[in-house]
């Protein structure tokens, strides 16, 4: 009997009626035969109302408290959903991260899973019930209630895919699959029917949310069949699958673009050994992760400026501490920008051909974008550039590349 787990995100569950065409959805899985397990989302907007409250409270609250507030949102819709299966007829249980255990760091709002005993799940599997788990969640070693990051219900749903060994995970969202770029942007974006592992790691890992960045580096390292599809439609979604199974391989998979960069620019900066240790040694500390970094070589010799980001919601912590640090760094200024986005190229075709970061450069400055920093990997190429410009650019560089829906 094929073994599903079944993800529905926050819009396929964000009222009663939704729910109640999940469980029909559900059902039919049943009813064909399959052995299912759902992992649900909180209703749209919930977990955003659910982290103002916290704030509204102080915003400098317990990490530990937070958690369990904004963990409550999944209760809600795992418990709705259990009942709107059994309604028809079909038997089922909710089951909370704590309940199952999903076991976590105690890294709280972003925690890792470390381990799923799915043996309770596995027996009710097996004896017919259809467990509904709640997403996001999960419980530490010292009993408290964690949460995975924003998107975590992807994660949730991989994990137990990967624990209960099922054939595959389908992500059930407001999209009907994995687009050459956020379709909400850029409307000639295509459906792709494959994407590879990397390729996605990369897309989620510099901004598309269609799926956890966490829940791709699970599926690679686990060898989970992944497939992102809508919960409104009959229509096939997008498998994500290694790299041999790819039939037609494109240059350039995806463009894809994060608002959630800051710039941060430290002048005369003393050109000698030890200083990039003593600039990104405090900001490791503090927990301020540091993303693009360039460093230039300054007219006069013995000074340099070095320019690097942070996410937006680090950058006044970050210019706060380099002012603290400002005589043991030792430099002339510190000057920050918030307006600036980060639009990323990806393809693993970048391994076999040379020109495609030439073709990107050329094709902005075509349209007069300014570039202010460039990052590369493997498969990818990231320019920093004028938070205004941040559509345009998405949009030029989908035609550059030719992902152009006809
Ligand atoms: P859910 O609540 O179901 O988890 P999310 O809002 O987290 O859904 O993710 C789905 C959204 O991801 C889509 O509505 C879409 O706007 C956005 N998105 C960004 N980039 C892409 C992409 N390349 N392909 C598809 N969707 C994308
Ligand atoms: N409800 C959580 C969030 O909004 C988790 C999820 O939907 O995946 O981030
Ligand atoms: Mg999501």
């Amino acid at each position: 009997m094929p073994r599903l787990v079944k993800k529905f995100g926050g819009t396929s569950v964000a009222d009663v009626q939704r729910i109640k065409a999940v469980a029909a959805r559900v059902k039919r899985a049943v009813d064909a035969g399959h052995e299912v397990a759902v992992v649900v989302s909180a209703m749209a907007g919930a977990t955003n109302q659910l982290v103002d409250y916290a704030n509204a409270v102080n915003v400098l609250h317990d990490s530990s408290e937070h958690d369990v507030v904004v963990a409550s949102g999944e209760q809600v819709t795992a418990g709705l959903l259990a009942m709107a299966l059994q309604d028809l007829g079909v038997p089922a249980r909710s089951w909370l991260g704590w309940q199952i255990p999903i076991r976590t760091d105690t890294a709280h709002s972003r925690a890792r899973i470390l381990d799923i005993d799915a043996s309770d799940l596995d027996r009710a599997m097996h004896e017919g019930t259809v467990p509904v788990i709640a997403g996001f969640q999960g419980i530490a070693a010292d009993g408290r209630v964690t949460t995975l990051g924003r998107g975590g219900s992807d994660t949730t749903a991989v994990a137990l895919a990967a624990a209960l060994k099922a054939d595959r995970c389908d992500i059930y969202t407001d999209v009907d699959g994995v687009y050459t770029s956020d379709p909400r942007v850029v409307s000639r974006a295509r459906k792709l029917r494959q994407i590879t592992f990397e390729e996605m790691l990369e897309m989620a890992s510099v901004g598309a949310k269609v799926l956890q960045t966490r829940s791709v580096e699970l599926a690679m390292n686990h060898g989970v069949r992944v497939q992102v599809l809508s919960s409104f439609e009959d229509v096939p979604g997008t498998m994500v699958v290694s790299e041999e199974e790819i039939v037609e391989q494109a240059l350039v998979s995806g463009v894809t673009y994060s608002r959630d960069e800051a710039k941060i620019t430290l002048l005369r900066v003393a050109d000698k050994p030890g200083v990039a240790a003593g600039i990104f040694g405090p900001l490791a500390e503090a927990n301020i992760n540091v993303d693009m970094i360039v460093q230039n070589i300054s007219a006069e010799g013995d000074t340099t400026d070095l320019t690097f980001t942070v996410a937006k919601a680090d950058l006044a912590r970050a210019v706060a501490l380099l002012e603290e640090c400002r005589s043991s760094i030792g430099y002339g200024n510190v000057l920050s920008d918030a307006n600036v986005v980060k639009v990323s190229v990806i393809g693993v075709g970048m391994r076999s051909h040379a020109g495609i970061a030439a073709q990107m450069f050329r094709a902005l400055a075509d349209k007069g974008i300014n570039i202010q920093v460039i990052t590369t990997s493997e498969i990818k190429v990231s320019v920093l550039i004028d938070e205004a410009y941040a559509e345009l650019a998405a949009r030029t560089l989908h035609t550059t590349y030719g992902l152009d829906a006809a």
